[in-house]
């Protein structure tokens, strides 16, 4: 900031928590005369650094933060509590609602005021089936649009659009200029620009682009709330239940709501069922665990039993009810492979971060809205008190992880990513097949006989030749021959590409 002019440097004075941030962390973009945007107030420039726009609404859940609607402008004044930033409202409306206008807010809410990311019609780095399962939602009319960053093409971009029912994908080219376009005909120094002239006129476009797409998948934020970030052993009477969902072998699930704002969901375990302070040490690692494709860990009340383990709620429940009562009436491949895909790109984050899952199966991922599913219960095997009779049980036909486990696992007890890529490939089966038992009349014993000569599921009924493939790349013998996570999300993302049978799904527009 050597050559800033004076003026403009006590302008930004209020502003510095914004660009002063700790090593590793991201920092916001240099402030300069040139990059610095419209006077406010008049004669001084305001920076774009540290106003930001909401994306979503957010309802407030302590005294101490704030609630906005998307759209709303922010100051942030404090960046340094990560995920959660200490901001001022600047819109007159909060204020004169007497509402607070200081406090925290979920930094993965906002986006930088003026940047592409704050367009309401910019999503990111979305895949082009992920951007027409969002077009297609009801609430989208003809016309509805969204720009994401282009998949084959580093820095480039493409427009997709909703046509009475179908989804158009435009690659917008970027000439070497730097400019926007369609055809060269017409070019655009920004996107907005390219927006606010397809939204007047049609101009070769199948469509005058109308409204942007509605941004329905709202992010949880990491954390209950920016206080919860350290302490997360919270005070059992902040957590009220609710209703109960379901029960497990170590205890049940409940609705609750905590701090009397907030809907959650909580595991309550039977007392003995863990060791509090092994089960302390790994819920360290999983609260650190952040993935949209994760079930986040918000915070435990250990200090005495039962233990509550407090996580996001999932309105649906789990994969495994969900795809018995659904039994193949409304749920068809292209959702399926789309499940597939979003677990393995959750079990992908974890193998990047070297965690292991230990019991991935379809009664351990959670369906929410809007087709979002998440991988639950990582690493809790591991803290779990249990005798390996009671796990490995050999004798009777029950859901047991054995029917999960790769056979390495079960010899010599040691469970590896590659052992939860074996359970992967059981999870593909109990998708294909709308949650059947997989092995189903065969005993644990009998399976891991079987498994030992060769032996592998069958393909299903109504399972496509290579989605079967996959699962039987997940059921090599050897843990190394196993693809990655990484490698299965990549596959399951493109399955509809390689498959030419679905190439009109493509829908490009030349
Ligand atoms: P096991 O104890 O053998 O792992 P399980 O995974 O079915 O079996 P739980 O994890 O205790 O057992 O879950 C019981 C049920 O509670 C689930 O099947 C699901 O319907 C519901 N449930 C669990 N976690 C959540 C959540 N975060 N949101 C909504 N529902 C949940």
């Amino acid at each position: 900031m050597g050559n800033i002019c004076p003026r403009l440097w006590e302008y930004l004075k209020p502003c510095l928590p914004c660009f002063v941030r700790e090593a590793g962390k991201p920092v916001a973009p240099e402030v300069t005369t040139e990059n610095a945007e419209s006077p406010c107030p008049p004669e001084a420039p305001r920076p774009r650094g540290c106003y930001f726009v909401a994306l979503f609404d957010y309802q407030a859940r302590t005294a101490e933060d704030l609630s906005f609607h998307a759209g709303d402008k922010l100051q942030v004044l404090d960046t340094s509590p990560e995920g959660w930033w200490f901001a001022r409202h600047l819109e007159t409306r909060a204020a004169g609602s007497g509402q607070r206008l200081e406090g925290y807010i979920p930094s993965n809410y906002v986006a930088e005021d003026r940047s592409l990311q704050a367009e309401p019609w910019f999503f990111g780095a979305i895949k082009r089936a992920d951007a027409e399962k969002q077009l297609l939602y009801s609430g989208n009319q003809t016309g509805a649009f969204l720009i994401r960053e282009s998949e084959s093409e580093k820095g480039g971009f493409a427009l997709s659009v909703l046509v009475e029912g179908v989804v158009k994908h435009y690659k917008i080219r970027r000439l070497d200029e730097g400019e926007f376009c369609l055809t060269r005909r017409r070019t655009f120094i920004t996107l907005s620009e390219f927006v606010s002239h397809y939204t007047k006129i049609s101009d070769g476009l199948c469509v005058k682009l109308g409204k942007p797409c509605l941004k329905v998948q709202v992010p949880a934020p990491f954390d209950l709330s920016y206080k919860t970030v350290d302490q997360w052993e919270i005070d059992r009477n902040s957590v009220q239940l609710l209703k109960r969902l379901g029960s497990g072998q170590f205890g049940e699930v409940w609705e609750g709501l905590w701090n009397n704002t907030t809907p959650v969901a909580v595991k309550t375990l039977k007392p003995g069922s863990m060791d509090p302070n092994d089960f302390l040490r790994e819920a360290q690692i999983m609260k650190s665990l952040r993935h949209p494709k994760l079930i986040q860990l918000y915070a435990v009340c250990t200090l005495e039993d039962p233990i509550y383990i407090i996580t996001e709620l999932m309105r649906h429940g789990s994969l495994l009810e969900y795809l018995q009562n659904d039994a193949g009436s409304k749920i068809h491949l292209t959702q399926q492979v789309d499940m597939a895909a979003q677990v393995a790109s959750g079990m992908a984050y974890l193998e990047s971060q070297n965690y292991i899952h230990r019991d991935l199966a379809a009664r351990n991922v959670l369906v929410g809205e809007h087709n979002i599913y998440k991988v639950a219960d990582f690493g809790l095997a591991r803290v779990f008190k249990v005798d390996n009779e009671d796990i490995y049980e050999l004798k009777h036909e029950v859901k047991l992880p054995v029917k999960w486990t790769a056979p390495e696992a079960i010899r010599t007890k040691k469970f590896s990513i590659k052992s939860d890529v074996w359970s992967f490939g059981v999870l593909l089966y109990e998708i294909i097949t709308y949650g059947k038992m997989p092995y189903s009349g065969m005993t644990g014993a009998q399976v891991i006989q079987k498994l030992s000569q060769n032996y592998r599921l069958p393909q299903p009924p109504n399972c496509p030749p290579q989605f079967y493939s996959i699962m039987l790349q997940c059921w090599s013998a050897e843990p190394r021959e196993r693809p990655t996570f990484e490698a299965l999300c990549c596959e399951l993302e493109d399955y509809f590409e390689t498959d030419s049978s679905y190439s009109d799904a493509n829908n490009w527009v030349k």
